[in-house]
């Protein structure tokens, strides 16, 4: 939680500065419940926020229904967190690797680090020859497994997600993102999750920019990021309709699939690799990359050049594993 509001407030300040202020977009979400176990769930979560100093407001009755008049009557409570956050992660990707200035090298797989007797890591060895370096940060996701022999620390989750086409008229009815409280289970987040379940359910519908909707999406133990099953595809449209019935009549425009990079204990891996004195890991986001990737990447910067982070990383030391830090 505290990872997640740092992430968000660097957000916000480049937003503020002028880097993120068009592709970062402040707004609320609403996790909405339907059924007693999720009722039960969102009074929960919302303790939490609150506890932390997020501001919510509980929704139920006449005033669900007016702040938020095109969920369906299966709604039967909402939390909506204020001033949350949107943004699209390619696009912020592209905004920081411009302002850095920095060159990448596409289609250039690292196989292994090159590592001296003493520790020091002098650089990678890719398919395309050795590139030398002072520091070294592995951020390669999944591929961070192999690197680092973290077969048993580190899972591929795969998600499938929707995009319908362009409906402005009900997407500007919605005050911003709906997220079913099952949502919170599939992420794993609370008490009696779901995670060790081979494929899990979690509804978000996320009315985007250009009057489409970004409807998602699925958990599941599979790294077969780029396809997408009719079960899976059809059991997120019934989903969405029963929250947001208008959707029934906008077509589905495209599906898709990518792989988050889950860690056996459920957060991150983000510091120094231990035994190597110059060689940095920064992985195991799962599904939330998007909010820390800026975060964690400035944290990592401020460690590689010998500076305090600006934010406490202490509880996603890669070191808490055992056997992290020998390079294959
Ligand atoms: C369906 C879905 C929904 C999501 N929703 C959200 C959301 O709402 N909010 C949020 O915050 N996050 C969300 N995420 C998570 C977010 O997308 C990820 O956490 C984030 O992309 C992880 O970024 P990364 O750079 O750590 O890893 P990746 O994006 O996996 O990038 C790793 C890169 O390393 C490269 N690589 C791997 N091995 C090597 C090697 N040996 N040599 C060189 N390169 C290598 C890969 O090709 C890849 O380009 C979602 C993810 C999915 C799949």
């Amino acid at each position: 939680m505290s990872a997640a509001l740092a992430g968000i407030e660097l957000y916000r300040k480049l937003a503020r500065d002028g880097l993120f202020a068009d592709v970062y977009q402040t707004r609320s979400s609403f996790i909405v419940a339907a059924s007693d176990a999720e009722c039960a769930l969102l009074e929960t979560h919302a303790t939490a926020l609150t506890s932390v100093g997020v501001g919510i407001e509980r929704l139920a009755g006449e005033r669900l229904r007016q702040r938020y008049p095109v969920l369906s009557p299966n709604a039967r409570l909402a939390i909506e967190v204020q001033d949350e956050g949107h943004a699209i992660g390619y696009k912020i990707v592209h905004r920081l690797l411009t302002a850095a200035g920095v060159i990448v090298e596409r289609a250039s797989t690292v196989d292994r680090l090159l590592v001296d007797h003493d520790g020091y890591v002098r650089g990678v060895a890719t398919e395309k020859g050795v590139v030398l370096a002072d520091a070294v940060i592995i951020a390669a996701g999944n591929g961070s497994a192999r690197l680092l022999g973290l077969d048993g620390v580190l899972r591929p989750r795969k998600g499938q997600l929707l995009v319908t086409e362009r409906a402005p008229a009900l997407n500007a009815a919605m005050p911003g993102a709906i997220m079913s409280g099952r949502y919170l289970l599939s992420k794993g987040s609370q008490a009696g999750d779901l995670a060790t379940r081979s494929r899990g359910f979690g509804l978000v519908i996320d009315p985007l920019g250009t009057g489409q909707f970004l409807i998602g999406g699925t958990r599941e133990d599979s790294d077969a990021g780029q396809s997408n099953d009719l079960a899976a595809v059809s059991r997120i449209l019934a989903d969405a309709v029963s929250l947001v019935p208008g959707l029934a009549g906008v077509r589905l425009l495209r599906a898709f699939a990518g792989v988050r990079t889950a860690v056996a204990d459920g957060l991150p891996l983000v510091g120094a690799l231990p035994g190597l004195r110059n060689a940095y890991l920064a992985t195991g986001f799962e599904g939330d990359g998007i909010c820390l990737g800026p975060v964690a990447g400035r944290a990592i910067a401020q460690l590689a050049c010998a500076k305090h982070p600006a934010f406490d990383i202490t509880a996603f030391d890669p070191g808490r594993f055992a056997g992290i830090g020998v390079a294959a």
